[in-house]
């Protein structure tokens, strides 16, 4: 009978050889054979552009910073949570990215997508698009390692991903009260002008604080501004944007698409007799800054503008975005793109997926002077986009009327740092295509004069206060790249953020209310917030079932402040004494597990504490229970207490304690940590006729409730 494979092991020879073995000699195979051999082994693609993968069609998403969840995990434990961290002081909205990283490594993914939509409500774009290197990642502590910075970008990405799956909506703060019952201040018509980052940022801290009348006129038939109309699907989805403007729209906020300063005769002057107090211009920089050398050329002959070029790319590739169903530009050939900005690795890249057999990217200076960050080149680069630095653009070349070639002169940088061109060194670059990404600019004389009376500077720009985003008249504000400042996603999303505070003080102030001096914006609500998760036990009311136990995060009155400032909801005191039983801690005696690790979060073992009771006298723990219970009056505190067997000092140690307010109390009858040798704790718990009389001395004291602390040990 022949042998059955699935039943018998092969022969132990065979997996033997498997093993590695003590070679008696060096191995030889020809150079040729190797090279044969090397394709079915390695995985990188061939080198040479005939194996290039063909883009075309092509809009899967091509960030490297992406992450799985196990990728997500791995990252976050890689954080060393650093005391000063300086990637938050990196990040234009003053993320809390140790806070949300934390989130993450406890698999508290809502936690995370919250700390991150509180202080930027387009946390999710800005995590996929941020040009991080020169943000949050530049600043991480981890940059001189062998294993790099932190993926900050990549981390955001994920956790408000898994938030836009569970497809829960924004809520206002619960403290607000109904926008029924808000004073009349809160109704006053805000206008935004562009529905960009700084408009949407705008609008939903707006609306976060609670005003409930707030329009955004935005002049295309889309939302989200460039994130719509010019950033690429592969590199930020259609579906993230919608995502954010309908956080932003459960608050209220109405966007009114096809109308745009300008256009219909809306200006600042109209607005205001249509009754709006307060407008915020976000209109971006809408027009291409095209050289004169371009003039009189069409797309029909082979030239675009990025401003021509990225919103076709976008129209056909991001469902839902225009009806229009209009095709991909089709760029079958050569293309040049003239500049080295984000726009341009944009259009290059873009290129590719229009059916380009060939891009060059063509920039006047060298590659250490590019404005992208390399995250941003490198995926063109990846892509097998073409570089030639060292080049200014001369004339278009022309066939049959339609795009030929390009000519360039070569340009040098000069002792003094000064760029010149030399006309003598002339290169002539075939394609059939060209496309200008030299930037953008605010150059409609409608829209400018829409925005009389207020004052524009000398590039034609509203002029503005930094600090309040204020223009020459009061009510107008301005933000994102039309005020100047932003030239990033994040950056707007600042502008709007700021300016939001500062239409609030202005409107508050027309109305003779003052706003707080330190800027209080609010956080982010869901329905998942307003959960009551309340337990009631023996009659008490615990906000939520969280507390600390009386240990060493209970060590001090500050500890426990700043827990019930986290959201705990109830704790007990480190079990305190009368003075003439007071202990010294040689030091809060508290090491990490052993079985810890580097890990945090769910992999966290434990801590080790051989601490003492409390060296803290009871007039410390009375004075601070009364002034928690003053600032946080719906946390519970139960306050531990400890004596020896001895009526006199039950009585009068737990008199003081319902006296501080403490609404419950521990009696400590367990404690094993050298109290025992004074006849205390575990001394009195091991004999019940002891707990027995302890309890009922303090129930002729106090008439609040104390469940006796058992000896669990
Ligand atoms: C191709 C490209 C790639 C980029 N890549 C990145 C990146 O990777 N990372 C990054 O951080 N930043 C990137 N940026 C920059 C970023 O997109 C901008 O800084 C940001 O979008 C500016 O936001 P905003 O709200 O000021 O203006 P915009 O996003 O320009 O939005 C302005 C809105 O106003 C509308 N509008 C214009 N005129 C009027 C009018 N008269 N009336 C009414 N509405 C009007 C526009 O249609 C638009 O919807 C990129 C920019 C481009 C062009
Ligand atoms: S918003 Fe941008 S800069 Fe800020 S932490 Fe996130 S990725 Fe970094």
């Amino acid at each position: 009978m022949s042998r059955m494979l699935s039943k018998e092991l092969p022969d132990i020879e065979n997996i033997l050889a498997l093993n590695p073995r003590v070679k008696s000699h060096a191995v030889l195979h020809s150079t040729v054979a190797k090279k044969a051999e090397k394709k079915h082994w390695k995985r990188n693609t061939e080198k040479g552009c005939d194996s290039c993968v063909n883009l075309e069609n092509n809009f899967d998403d091509i960030k490297h910073t992406t992450l799985s969840e196990r990728g997500a995990l791995r990252e976050a434990m890689r954080c060393l949570r650093c005391a000063d961290a300086p990637c938050q002081k990196s990040c234009p909205t003053n993320l809390d990215i140790k806070a949300f990283i934390t989130s993450i490594s406890n698999k508290n993914y809502y936690g995370a997508a919250r700390a991150i939509l509180s202080d930027n409500p387009l946390g999710l774009t800005c995590g996929m698009v941020c040009p991080t290197s020169d943000l949050c990642v530049g600043g991480c502590n981890l940059y001189a390692s062998e294993e790099g910075p932190i993926n900050i970008g990549g981390l955001q990405q994920f956790a408000v991903e898994v938030f836009s799956k569970m497809g829960i909506p924004q809520v206002r703060m619960p403290d607000l009260p109904p926008p029924e019952q808000m004073p009349q201040s809160y109704h006053s018509m805000i206008a935004l002008i562009g529905c960009g980052p700084a408009s949407i940022s705008c609008a939903s801290f707006l609306a976060r604080l609670g005003y409930s009348n707030i329009t955004i006129f935005e002049k295309e038939k889309y939302a989200g501004g460039l994130s719509s109309s010019e950033i690429p699907q592969f590199r930020l989805p259609y579906e993230v944007v919608q995502f954010e403007l309908d956080l932003m729209k459960d608050l209220g906020v109405k966007i009114v698409c096809g109308k745009g300063l300008g256009q219909d005769g809306m200006t600042l002057q109209s607005l205001k007799e249509q009754g709006y107090k307060a407008v915020f211009i976000g209109i971006g920089l809408p027009q291409a800054n095209r050289h004169k050398m371009f003039e009189g050329l069409t797309m029909e002959q082979g030239f675009y503008t990025s401003k021509d070029f990225l919103p076709l790319v976008a129209k056909a590739s991001k469902l839902g975005m225009c009806s229009c169903r209009s095709a991909l530009p089709r760029l079958n050939g050569s293309v040049i793109v003239l500049g080295a900005g984000d726009t341009a690795f944009d259009c290059a890249t873009s290129a590719l997926r229009c059916g380009a057999r060939r891009v060059y990217v063509v920039f006047r200076r060298g590659f250490t002077n590019i404005r992208a960050v390399p995250e941003e080149m490198d995926l063109a680069k990846e892509e097998k986009c073409e570089f030639l630095p060292f080049l200014s653009p001369r004339e278009v070349i022309l066939k049959k009327g339609l795009v030929n070639a390009m000519e360039f002169c070569r340009t040098e940088q000069t002792e003094t740092g000064e760029w010149v061109e030399d006309h003598e060194q002339i290169v002539r670059l075939k394609a059939d295509f060209i496309i200008s990404a030299f930037g953008s600019v605010l150059n409609d004389p409608k829209v400018k004069e829409a925005m009389a009376p207020i004052r524009l500077n000398r590039w034609g720009l509203p002029e503005l206060s930094v600090e309040s985003m204020q223009c020459s008249e009061p009510w107008v504000f301005a933000g994102g790249d039309v005020a100047g400042f932003a030239n990033t996603s994040v950056e707007s999303v600042n502008d709007g953020k700021q300016a939001s505070w500062h239409i609030h003080k202005y409107l508050q102030a027309v109305h003779g209310q003052t706003v707080s001096s330190e800027p209080r914006l609010p956080l982010f609500y869901s329905p998942i917030d307003t959960v009551d998760i309340s337990v009631e036990m023996c009659g008490i009311k615990f906000p939520n079932p969280f507390g600390l136990a009386s240990a060493p995060p209970t060590t001090s009155a500050t500890m426990i402040r700043r827990a019930f400032e986290q959201g705990w909801g109830f704790a007990l005191t480190k079990t305190f004494s009368l003075d003439k039983d007071l202990v010294t801690n040689v030091s809060p005696r508290i090491v990490r597990g052993i079985t810890s690790g580097p890990i945090f979060g769910p992999g966290q073992g434990s801590f080790l504490n051989i601490e003492l009771i409390s060296e803290k006298a009871a007039a410390y723990w009375c004075q601070s229970v009364s002034e928690l219970k003053a600032d946080f009056p719906h946390n519970i505190i139960i306050s531990s207490i400890m004596c020896s067997y001895n009526k006199a000092d039950w009585t009068e140690l737990a008199k003081m304690a319902e006296v501080s307010g403490a609404d419950a109390l521990e009696l400590n009858l367990s404690c094993p940590h050298g109290m025992g040798e004074r006849g205390m704790g575990l001394a009195c718990g091991q004999d019940p006729e002891l707990v027995r009389n302890i309890c009922r001395w303090v129930r002729q004291a106090v008439r609040i409730f104390f469940p006796p602390f058992p000896n669990g040990t």
